[in-house]
């Protein structure tokens, strides 16, 4: 029988046996109501007792047990490492945790957690062990199923062709895989920081909206690297927070997924398509242009000994109206009106290069691509190239092709004048500046450049500085003014420029100019 416990007695956790205030056959109660598997063994692991909860987890009654080493529960898949780990840790009285495989009555097995504590006596003498042990093949399942998920994802993340990167809020990397790995030797950075930060603006109308983004397309440059193209997709998703403070009030985070596929290579093809379509554009714009040549050189040719002839009538009219009547003046006439029509007929079947619809235009890519286009031929003049494009150009109404046709004409006439000036360097400067109202394009070369005299004659349709041998009309600078004065701007010769010649276009950033 217990002593009872008086009020003015000091509570027992202060006296320092908090159990004596716990009557005996209560810890036997709770140890036989636990929920835990219990059993407590002699020093030599035999089995003294086991309560309701062993027996329904290993199947067997208290009384098959009893007497037992509780390797009745042993089966043969748990390494004997494991046993001795667990003997070395009870021989120095410290407790023990572990996960062993053990087998019930009915043969089946099960994960057993088990922790086994040594009971030592006032002597100092183990006396006793008490292993308590819960099923936890349920929970090992659920983790092994997540995990092998997991290592099934990560493979197939890490086998694609695409650089695959988990984000957190906080754009910090998570998780990536082998391609994104990559991306990082090559850009010499983090791929993903480069990349977000070019999507920025669309990112956050994106994310305001709700929606992923899909194939947005960036150009990474860098110093002393090859331009890239990545198409980019954004997906944005959140999870539950899985910490213990989550636990009974849920929290969620975001993450962020980036999809990264290099289409540098298809940029290229299609780059390579793009220029060779323009070149075959051009080509047939100089067919074109050799032709309004040809027949506005064959009229202004005509049209001299016409005027002789049509200046001729006058003076016979005049003697006509003397009272003469003249059949030569008749056919005089005759043959004027006729060439005449000769003429008209001739003008109107000159091509019109103004058909063109007027676009958006980005002249830093016009004149890139001319560039491009010249490449082989500036490479052939030796000639050395310093390209200027302004970093930030709007685009000005125009048209493509005729604008190509100014630049082409420009750059061009460059070539050829370097071509011609012996000695010295031979250097193309090519600049696009950014303005308010107007846009420029400056074409700079060091050839011998154009002499005072001849500044504004240049512009004028046939007049050529180079011989009729060399098959040049002079129509190539009336046509990039006509084009340039077609578009509003104007085009002119910078006289104070002295190391050769320099070509100025400038272009209105509003349409308004003539059609
Ligand atoms: P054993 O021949 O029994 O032992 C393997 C190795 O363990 C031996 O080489 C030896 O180094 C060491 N060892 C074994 N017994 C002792 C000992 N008394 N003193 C020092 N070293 C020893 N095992 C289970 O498989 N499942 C259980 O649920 C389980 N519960 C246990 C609960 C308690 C309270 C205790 C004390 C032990 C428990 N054991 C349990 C361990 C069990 O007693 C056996 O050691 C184990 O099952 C291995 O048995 P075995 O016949 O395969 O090998």
């Amino acid at each position: 029988m217990n002593e009872p416990v008086r009020p003015d007695d000091p509570p027992p956790s202060e006296t320092g046996d908090a159990a004596a205030a716990v009557p005996p056959q209560v810890f036997r109660q709770a140890v036989e109501q636990a929920a835990l598997a219990i059993s407590i063994t002699d020093a030599h692991a035999h089995i003294l007792y086991a309560n309701p909860t062993f027996e329904r987890v290993t199947g067997y009654a208290q009384g098959e047990v009893l007497g037992h080493n509780e390797s009745i529960l042993s089966y043969r898949v748990t390494p004997k490492i494991v046993y001795e780990t667990l003997w070395a840790q009870l021989k120095r009285q410290r407790p023990w945790n572990g996960l062993l495989v053990n087998r019930r009555r009915d043969g089946s097995r099960y994960l057993a957690d088990l922790t086994i504590t040594p009971v030592v006596d006032e002597a100092g003498q183990t006396t006793h062990y008490l292993g308590m042990h819960r099923d936890v093949t349920e929970v090992h399942r659920l983790e092994r199923q997540v995990q092998n998920q997991k290592t099934l994802i990560e493979s197939v993340v890490d086998a694609a062709q695409v650089a695959i990167v988990l984000l957190d809020e906080n754009e910090r990397v998570l998780l990536d895989n082998q391609e994104y790995k990559k991306l990082i030797g090559d850009l010499g950075g983090e791929p993903a920081a480069v990349l977000l930060a070019t999507l920025r603006p669309e990112i956050e109308r994106a994310r305001a909206r709700r929606r992923s983004l899909a194939n947005r397309e960036v150009l990474v440059q860098q110093a002393g690297r090859a331009p890239r193209w990545f198409s980019c997709s954004i997906a944005w998703f959140e999870e539950q927070d899985v910490s213990a403070d989550a636990f009974y009030e849920p929290a969620k985070r975001n993450y962020v997924l980036l999809t990264i596929q290099d289409i540098s290579e298809l940029k290229q093809q299609q780059e390579a398509i793009r220029i060779n379509g323009l070149r075959a554009l051009l080509a047939e714009q100089e067919r074109i242009q050799a032709l309004r040549e040809t027949l506005a050189g064959a009229v202004y040719q005509l049209e001299g000994p016409l005027n002789i002839l049509a200046a001729a009538v006058k003076l016979q009219d005049r003697r006509k109206e003397a009272g003469a009547d003249d059949p030569l003046a008749a056919a005089l006439e005759e043959a004027v009106r006729n060439g005449r029509e000769t003429l008209d007929t001739l003008r109107a079947s000159i091509p019109d290069g103004a058909g063109e619809q007027a676009l958006p235009v980005d002249l830093n890519t016009v004149v890139r691509d001319i560039l491009k286009l010249s490449t082989p031929r500036l490479l052939a003049a030796g000639v050395v190239v310093d390209w200027q494009p302004a970093p930030e150009l709007p685009a000005i109404p125009g048209r493509v092709t005729q604008l190509s046709t100014l630049f082409k004409q420009l750059v061009d006439n460059a070539v050829e004048a370097l071509h011609e000036s012996r000695g010295g360097p031979r250097e193309l400067r090519v600049a696009t500046l950014g303005g308010t109202d107007h846009l420029e394009v400056v074409i700079e070369d060091s050839g011998p450049g154009i002499p005072d005299e001849w500044r504004f004659k240049v512009f004028e349709p046939f007049f050529t500085t180079k011989g009729a041998d060399q098959h040049h009309l002079g129509m190539g600078l009336a046509i990039a003014q006509e084009i340039v004065a077609r578009h509003g701007g104007t085009l002119d010769i910078d006289a104070a420029y002295r190391s050769g010649c320099r070509m100025r276009v400038q272009l209105p950033c509003a349409s308004g100019g003539p059609a």
